[in-house]
């Protein structure tokens, strides 16, 4: 069986409503000065709050770190109180954004079709969307985990455009119930739901797009001691991170440990 292309891990950090604008700024700065050594066989992407997405992005200039965003409006411009328009996101140094985290779907009423339409939204703009999916327990222990993230992705995409050139779609699998938990899935969990969601994106797509646009991050209750189990070359493309990424040491420890799976896994 041929080898799957490598790809550089993708670390990312969502930082959610936890910090204030110059806590994240200084924060990032720390990652940074952690960071400066290191030889990257990683890409970090930071997501704070809006407000503190100016301050993270100067924080993080001179690094390979980027910034990225917690959610993103489906229109550029209107009458859209309180909403964030990608060109803006653009404007203030985006290049990555989360999309449909359970959060938001769970809070705040955010729909399959709102979550497609934030998907085109991002890849018409230039921003690297990360679709967040993941069934509830009560879906699970129902066995209807699959048929719930499937769903999910088949909304999300059916009517997207696959990523143009070098653009990339990261689908994150972040069962509900996991999340800031400290309980993650197991790796047989999440590499079968790795599996399927390989599998639905095939059915979508072509193969070929599909190893050449799509990557996939394990998230939910991530630490440094159990990341390695979800990332691998016949697994997660990275991780999505949030209560272990809010602390500068710990989140380095985070990335350290995927570094030197990753080395370990590909030479
Ligand atoms: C998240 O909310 O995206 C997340 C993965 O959180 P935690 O790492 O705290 O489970």
């Amino acid at each position: 069986m041929p080898r799957r292309p490598v790809s550089t891990p993708l670390i990312v950090a969502n930082w959610k409503m936890q910090l204030g604008v110059a806590e994240s700024a200084e924060r990032a700065l720390d990652l940074k000065t952690r960071l400066s050594g290191a030889k990257g066989r990683f890409q970090v992407v930071v997501c704070p709050s809006f407000l503190s997405m100016a301050g993270v992005k100067k924080a993080l200039r001179g690094s390979t770190m980027k910034l990225g965003a917690q959610d993103v409006f489906w229109d550029e411009r209107g009458a859209y109180t309180g909403e964030v328009s990608p060109v803006n996101l653009r404007e203030i140094g985006a290049e990555y954004v989360i999309i449909g985290h359970s959060e938001r779907r769970q809070l705040l009423g955010e729909t399959d079709s709102m979550v497609g339409r934030k998907v085109i939204s991002a890849l018409g703009h230039g921003l690297t969307p990360i679709l967040c999916v993941g069934e509830t327990a009560h879906e699970r222990n129902e066995g209807r985990h699959e048929l719930v993230v499937a769903r999910q992705i088949i909304s999300a995409l059916k009517t997207a455009p696959p990523p143009m050139g070098n653009g990339r779609l990261y689908i994150a699998y972040e069962p509900i119930w996991a999340i800031g938990t400290g309980e993650p899935a197991s790796p047989e969990q999440a590499l079968a739901m790795h599996d399927l969601i390989r599998q639905t994106l095939i059915e979508l797509y072509s193969l070929a797009q599909v190893e050449r646009s799509f990557r996939t991050l394990y998230g939910g209750s991530v630490t440094a001691d159990n990341v390695n189990q979800y990332i691998g070359p016949k697994a997660y493309h990275g991780a999505l991170v949030g209560t272990a990424s809010l602390q500068p040491e710990s989140f380095v420890t985070v990335i350290k440990h995927i570094d030197q799976g990753f080395t370990t896994k590909h030479l």
